[in-house]
Order: structure tokens, then C-alpha cells, then sequence
């Protein structure tokens, strides 16, 4: 008897606090609101989709620093076993940093996110040089983020140890290069430019350790995934021979010919 009366009064409380939690979460709150599919927000819908949204149903605001790769980006992703310089010859001679990686900007409040690449002669002589993708490479981004940003490469890179890490060319007078391509060590992905003349000619370098595009402002207060874009490169020149300074000046023959 007494083991009875015990079980059904666990019965009765057992109800009773199911009755309190679910009066306790009101009504159904609907379904969680999509941004886009390849992200990290819940997502049930391809981006694109209208869905519903707070004032009717329209497409919802896509946000970059959300947006992964896909598996096929991801597989396309070619082995990058050696990294050169983006600019000069492939130790980065005939250039010079002109605003090294996390220095203080009081002016535009933060700090910088990459190395500023200029050529030796300083101000617009560089206008025009080629811009080479540091290493074998996927070009994840190409086009222009915004003014000050100007026309914008991204690569991505798998290095030995699997890990993806990107290179990033910022103000260029001209891409050379669609998104998607794969592309080579040493080839010519762009010209050095002045965001359409926001800036003195010169390459905004950054290296991005990320595995969805990250496009951030140029200066910030907290390191994100932003790494030491020279530091970087130097510390994997990796094996392999060096791009011959046949091709680089091949492609400045290309670039003069306006190719
Ligand atoms: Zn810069």
C-alpha cells in the first residue's frame, strides 16, 4: 500500500512540473529566423530565400563574416608548400613596408590589420606593378568590399599541415583573376593600385587564418584571426625553387602590353 500511495504521488508531481514548464515557455515562439544557409546561424533555407522576417517576408541581410566555405571550395583548395612575397621579387625585394602589421593608428583609431606594401620609389611608382598570389591558391573573393577597400583579392591556401590560411590584396588598380580560379605561386592575380585613388598607390597585404571569408575593417582593436602577414610568409618559404625572375619579369612585359 504504502509503495502505491508513494508512486502516484511521484505521478502527480511528475505532471505537475511538466504543466509549470510548459506554461512557464508560453506559446510557440515560431520558427528561429534564417540569414543564410552556410553559416553559423540556424539555417534551413539556401541563402537568397525570402523567409519570414519581422515587417513581412523578404531576403535577409547577408553578413560575410558569417559565410564558410563550401565543401567543394574546401576540396579545391590546392596544396600551397612554399609561400613568396606578393610584390618585388619573390623574397620581397623592391619593396618596402610602408605600415607594418598591428602598429598603432591613432588616426583612423585602431590597429593596422596587414603590412602596407609599397615599391622602393615610394608614392604612385609602384601604380601598375604586378601583384603575385603568394602561394597555389583558390580565389575565394574578388571585387570591391567597399570604397576605401577598393578592389580586393582574397586566396585561400591549404598548408602542409591541413590547415586553411588566406592571403588577401587590397586597393588594386585591376583584378586579373575570376573567383573560383585556381591559381599558382608567383602568377600575376593583380596590379598595385590606390583604391581608385583613395590612397597612394600601394598593396594593403593581410594574412587571414579563417575557414569562411572575413573581410574586417583596416584597423582594428582586437587581433581576430588576423596573423603577421610578413612573419607569415618568412616563416614558410617552405621547399621548392623559387619563382624564376623570368616569369615575374614575363609578367611585367605582360602588364606593360596592357594584357
Ligand atoms: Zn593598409
Amino acid at each position: 500500500m504504502k509503495k502505491k500511495h508513494a508512486l502516484t504521488v511521484g505521478v502527480i508531481l511528475l505532471a505537475a512540473t511538466f504543466l509549470a514548464w510548459a506554461i512557464w515557455q508560453g506559446p510557440d515562439s515560431g520558427p528561429p529566423q534564417v540569414q543564410n544557409l552556410r553559416s553559423w546561424q540556424e539555417a534551413d533555407a539556401p541563402g537568397g530565400y525570402e523567409v519570414e522576417m519581422e515587417g513581412g517576408r523578404r531576403v535577409p541581410g547577408f553578413d560575410h563574416r558569417l559565410h564558410l566555405l563550401s565543401g567543394i571550395e574546401r576540396f579545391r583548395i590546392p596544396l600551397a608548400n612554399r609561400f613568396d612575397f606578393p610584390m618585388g621579387s619573390t623574397d620581397g625585394a623592391l619593396t618596402y613596408n610602408a605600415q607594418a602589421f598591428w602598429e598603432m593608428n591613432e588616426r583612423r583609431g585602431g590597429r593596422h590589420t596587414g603590412d602596407d606594401l609599397n615599391g622602393i620609389g615610394g608614392m604612385n611608382t609602384d601604380l601598375g606593378d604586378p601583384v603575385f598570389s603568394v602561394a597555389n591558391g583558390l580565389v575565394i573573393y574578388a571585387g570591391t568590399p567597399s570604397r576605401g577597400w577598393g578592389k580586393t583579392l582574397i586566396v585561400a591556401h591549404r598548408t602542409e599541415d591541413g590547415e586553411i590560411l588566406q592571403s588577401m590584396y587590397a586597393h588594386l588598380h585591376s583584378i586579373s583573376v575570376a573567383m573560383n580560379t585556381v591559381v599558382q605561386r608567383g602568377e600575376r592575380i593583380g596590379r598595385v593600385g590606390g583604391a581608385d585613388g583613395v590612397y597612394p598607390a600601394h598593396l594593403h597585404f593581410e594574412m587571414i587564418d579563417a575557414n569562411g571569408l572575413s573581410l574586417s575593417p583596416g584597423y582594428l582593436m582586437h587581433r581576430t584571426n588576423r596573423i603577421d602577414p610578413t612573419g607569415t610568409l618568412e616563416a614558410r618559404r617552405g621547399p621548392g625553387p623559387p619563382v624564376s625572375i623570368d616569369l615575374i619579369l614575363e609578367n611585367a612585359e605582360r602588364d606593360q602590353a596592357g594584357f
